[in-house]
């Protein structure tokens, strides 16, 4: 790679996770480039410089920049535009800062590269001077942005490597015991830092939208194992609930491929349960409630989980036809302390069974809890009193 032989000349500058913030400098030219790489190194920024778009690309498939000059030269240079029109494209996150050098003050080719999606530009004859004021304002906000985008270019390498599985908590009848369901729960197999718990990525999948291609593979997981079960010859009197977030039930595909990939597994759908919270129904209650009624209608089962803590409203439970309705283990786990807990647990139970849902409480991890359930009249429990999640070989 092309660095011009450009070094570090002042301490560097690090990112919330301490590692170098990175910043990427395109330039056909060859003193300009070497002009903005100094500029950024001496703020210490670790600089990647290349002299194509076509390198840049390359180097942006690799690997997340949260700072990026794009240099523009001649009118309708070729390889700045082509650039620029790459950049909000999937190659260059949404909150990257990008500032494009235009080599002269040409007012359409400034507005060209904004309507491109560049967020700023900088005209060189005054490159000095203007780079040193935008740097000062953006630096914090791109420090922020480097540590983030590193842990979503690992969750998006976790991905396409194959780095997550599922695990299987069993679902029991509370009188008799047996076991009516699992709930497949993901887990991170990370290369270096072990099994990793939903705790420790979800959010940022949230956040970067990652939660929907992860959902997705989810979904296959759990439908293959089904089907693995099944060419085992083990009895298939069981259902699977796998998590559906928000956004994955927003997505405009979601119940074509739900629908898909029941079809490809010649499954019957009522086996594979989708659970979604309530506040997965609060942004749009029309939308989601068709969506889920359609998948109902094709024959799976829908659930509701963590029923009690989010916007719970009995407005969404007559309108969301779900089979189970998961009261949330806070309740759960207040039963043997607290009265309050019991009353709502009972109010809970009686609505959910009024709308003809069966009832599952999750989180038990006591007999007095469980005892109480069952008195209280709770069909199902899950729980490490019961199980914990198990890998599938342990299952079913
Ligand atoms: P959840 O859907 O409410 O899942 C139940 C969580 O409670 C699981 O945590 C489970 O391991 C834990 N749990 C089970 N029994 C007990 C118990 O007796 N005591 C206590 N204290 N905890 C118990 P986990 O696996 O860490 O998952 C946490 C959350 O992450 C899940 O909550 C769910 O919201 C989300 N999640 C897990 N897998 C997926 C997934 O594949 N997709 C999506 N979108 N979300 C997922
Ligand atoms: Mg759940
Ligand atoms: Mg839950």
């Amino acid at each position: 790679m092309d660095t011009d032989g450009v070094q570090l000349e002042g301490p560097a500058l690090l990112a919330d996770d301490g590692q170098a913030v990175d910043a990427l400098v395109m330039d056909p030219e060859a003193g300009t480039r070497r002009l903005l790489a100094r500029a950024l190194a001496s703020r210490g920024f670790a600089v990647t410089v290349t002299a194509s778009a076509e390198e840049a690309r390359r180097l942006l498939r690799g690997k997340t920049f949260p700072l990026v000059l794009v240099g523009w030269g001649d009118p309708g240079d070729p390889s700045g535009e082509a650039l620029c029109r790459a950049l909000r494209g999937p190659l260059v996150s949404r909150e990257a800062v990008v500032i494009m050098v235009a080599h002269r003050n040409d007012g359409a080719e400034i507005q060209r590269a904004l309507d491109l999606g560049v967020d700023d530009y900088i005209v060189l004859p005054s490159l000095g001077h203007q780079l040193e004021t935008r740097l000062r304002v953006i630096t914090r906000r791109v420090q922020r942005l480097a540590s983030r985008l590193r842990s979503e270019d690992a969750l998006r390498t976790a991905l396409d490597r194959d780095e997550f599985r599922l695990v299987y908590q069993p679902i029991v009848a509370l009188s008799g015991g047996k076991r009516v369901g699992y709930e497949a729960l993901v887990r991170w197999q990370h290369p270096t830092r072990g099994e990793l718990s939903p705790a420790e990525f979800l959010p940022l999948c949230e956040a970067s939208g990652l939660v929907v291609p992860l959902g997705t593979r989810v979904l296959e997981l759990a439908v293959r194992q089904l089907s693995t079960w099944q060419r085992l010859g083990h009895p298939m009197d069981f259902f699977v609930a796998v998590n559906v977030s928000a956004l994955q039930l927003a997505a405009p595909d979601f119940v074509q491929n739900v629908l898909e990939l029941g079809r490809a597994s010649g499954l019957r759908p009522r086996q594979l349960k989708l659970e979604v919270t309530e506040t997965s129904l609060v942004s749009d209650p029309e939308e989601a409630a068709g969506k889920l009624a359609r998948l109902r209608v094709a024959g799976f089962s829908l659930g509701i989980d963590d029923f009690g803590t989010g916007y719970s409203s009995l407005s969404y439970l007559h309108r969301f036809k779900a089979d189970t309705l998961k009261i949330d283990r806070s309740f759960v786990g207040a039963l043997e302390a607290d009265e309050g807990a019991v009353s709502i647990v009972r109010a809970i139970i009686a609505v959910g069974h009024s709308l003809g849902m069966k009832l599952v409480a999750e989180g038990v991890e006591t007999v007095p809890q469980r005892d109480t359930l069952q008195r209280l009249g709770c069909d199902y429990g899950q729980g490490y009193l019961f199980s914990r999640p198990v890998s599938p070989s342990r299952a079913p």
